[in-house]
Order: structure tokens, then sequence, then C-alpha cells
């Protein structure tokens, strides 16, 4: 484990190769920022943005949280979504999941979990959602793991249900939404392949805000 003296060698560390590379690029980043993605990710110590999308400063927009979700009445993450797409103008919205995700398997263990309790409950509701399929599968793991999938879906949704991002495609065409597993098991990035075309339409139906 990295030790708290560490953590600053490393950093001088750091600031001295990217110096060496280009000698102006923290005076780059002090202008300001152009980020072409929002990634709202889980808060698991394994599961680094920037590191896994080999991204550098300045180019992803970061939002994590227990499960990486989007709830409606969290102001913390709908301020990150509509900053990011309102004034940022995004490109593209992530949202990424991993499997054996803490989240995910407290919220489907049958205890209290104090504050915790709320929270959670958005994952216990997309289980209700999705409960004929998952009660379907047999191996508590992989029914977690399918889970972890469904819940990265509906927070998609989630964030496709906001004015800011129905109001930005229909004047920009972006941003465009997308759901991600980290696969813990072998670091690799999987694109659940959302249609947001589809997803964009069919929830408007019901929930069009513009
Ligand atoms: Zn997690």
């Amino acid at each position: 484990m990295i030790s708290y003296e560490q953590i600053f060698e490393n950093n001088q560390r750091w600031v001295r190769d990217k110096r060496s590379t280009d000698t102006d690029f923290f005076q780059k980043l002090a202008l300001d920022q152009n980020p072409d993605y929002l990634y709202i990710g889980c808060s698991d110590s394994r599961v680094t943005a920037e590191e896994m999308m080999g991204a550098s400063p300045g180019e992803i927009f970061v939002h994590r949280n227990i499960g990486n979700l989007v709830v409606s009445i969290d102001v913390n993450v709908m301020s990150v979504i509509n900053y990011a797409v309102k004034i940022l103008k995004v490109k593209h919205v992530v949202v990424c999941g991993h499997y054996r995700c803490g989240g995910v398997t407290a919220a489907m263990t049958p205890e209290d979990l104090g504050i915790l309790n709320p929270w959670l409950r958005n994952i216990r509701d997309v289980y209700r959602l999705h409960r004929d399929e998952l009660n379907s599968i047999e191996d508590q793991n992989k029914r977690l793991d399918r889970l972890v999938e469904l819940n990265v879906k509906e927070q998609c949704i989630n964030v496709i249900k906001t004015a800011a991002v129905q109001q930005q495609y229909l004047h920009t065409g972006y941003p465009i939404v997308h759901g991600w597993v980290m696969d813990i098991n072998t670091g690799q990035l999987i694109d659940l392949n959302i249609n947001f075309e589809k997803e964009l339409k069919g929830i408007q139906e019901i929930y069009r805000l513009i």
C-alpha cells in the first residue's frame, strides 16, 4: 500500500515527467478545461477512470459514487450532469459500472446498512424492474454481474431523463449516452452498446421535458 509520504514524492515525479515532455504542460492546463467526456462511475478504488481509459488531465469530467447511481434528487450528480452538458458541452456521457461491485452486492444483502439503505435502494429498484430475468440466473455471481449491467443501463436512462440532456441533444445532436462495464477480472472495458436514439425516444413518451 502507498504510504502518505510516498504520495507527495510520486506527485513531484509526475510533475517532472509531465514537464519533461511538455515544458508548458501546467501553464496550458491552468488556462481552461474542454473535456469531451463526462464519466459517471463507481467510487471503488480499483476502477480508476482516467488510468483505465488512457486519458490525460483535461480530457474527462468525472463523477463517482457508490454504485455509479444517477438519482434525480441527488443535487451532486444532477449538478455535474447539468454543468458538463450545458456549460462544458461534452459530446459523450458514460455511465460505467464494474463486476464484483461491493455496492451492488451490499444492495442485495438482506441487512440494515443504515445511511446506505436509501442509496442502495436504487439498486434494489433495478432488481425489481428486472426480477424475472435476474431470478432465472442460478449462479449467484452471474446474477450479480447481470445486475451490474442492468444497473448501468437504468442509470443511463436516468441520465436521458434529465432536461439538460434532452435539450442539448435536440439543439446540437450531443451528448450521446453510453453504458460500460469494467470487467475487474481482466481490466477490460465492455461497451453495453446502448442504443441512445432508441432509449431517448422510448423514455420521452413519459419523461419528455422539452
Ligand atoms: Zn462498485
